[in-house]
């Protein structure tokens, strides 16, 4: 049978703080294998949407599906998942090679299969070699390269990337976009990617998300969204440059 699987469901999503509407009523579906953008502006609800799949949030109205299933009140540790965001989220005391184990030691694999798949995903983000170095030892990009690391060594379902290269020098950041590009084709995990910078969520994404003000306005292929924006919001934010 020819069914489209999406990995990810949300549907009718609603999200409030105090009296501010941060997420309204908003429909998403992510395919198998994509990788699909929220893209906007800051403050439109991205990581409010990202974070109600992870289960960090949890909407007011409205449910999350992963592979089908509801999570909408399943901790984030039990949504097989991995997450990257903008600022560094390595564990600073740790070298390399521990930050990509903690995850591991949880589950119940030898020593030598640790080493095996942490090996792996080095070699993957071209940081073989490093591993005993620690955080503070690193530069911007190496840091980011290692929190990606450390997001699909435990080989998730999921993979949330929130804004991961804002922090990164416009080479660097657009060498690391064609990394991630990269490596998401080569793994194939379905990967969600937050950004607010246009020409990002274009030359990366499979499909791509534009929100304003807790809403989406398109869910589109790039090319689509370039040359056949919906709305005035899409043909104006599109067409700005950072
Ligand atoms: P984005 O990631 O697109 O920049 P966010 O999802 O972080 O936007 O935030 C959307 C809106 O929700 C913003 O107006 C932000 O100030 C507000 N917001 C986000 N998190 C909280 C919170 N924990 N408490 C109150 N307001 C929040
Ligand atoms: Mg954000």
């Amino acid at each position: 049978m020819n069914t489209t699987v999406s990995d990810v469901e949300i549907k009718g999503a609603t999200k409030q703080f105090g009296s501010n509407i941060v997420l309204d009523a908003i429909d998403l579906e992510v395919k198998q294998g994509e990788l699909l953008t929220l893209l906007g502006p800051s403050g439109c609800g991205k990581s409010t949407t990202l974070n109600l799949i992870a289960g960090f949030l949890e909407a007011d109205q409205g449910d999350v599906y992963i592979k089908g299933k509801k999570v909408t009140k399943v901790p984030p540790y039990k949504r097989d998942l991995g997450m990257v965001f903008q600022t560094y989220s390595l564990f600073p005391h740790m070298t390399v090679y521990e930050n990509l184990n903690f995850g591991l030691k949880l589950r119940k694999i030898s020593k030598a299969e640790q080493k095996e798949k942490i090996d792996r995903v080095l070699a993957l983000v071209k940081m073989s070699g490093l591993e005993h170095r620690y955080p503070r030892e690193l530069s911007g990009g190496q840091r980011q390269r290692v929190a990606i690391a450390r997001a699909l060594v435990v080989e998730p379902e999921l993979l949330l990337l929130d804004e991961p290269l804002s922090n990164l020098d416009a080479k660097l950041r657009h060498e690391l976009r064609l990394e991630i590009k990269r490596l998401q084709k080569e793994i194939g995990v379905t990967t969600i990617f937050v950004t607010h910078d246009q020409e990002e969520a274009l030359s990366l994404s499979d499909r791509v998300v534009v929100m304003n003000a807790g809403k989406i306005e398109q869910i589109s292929t790039p090319t689509s969204i370039y040359k056949h924006p919906k709305t005035e919001f899409v043909f104006q934010f599109i067409g700005k440059s950072n």
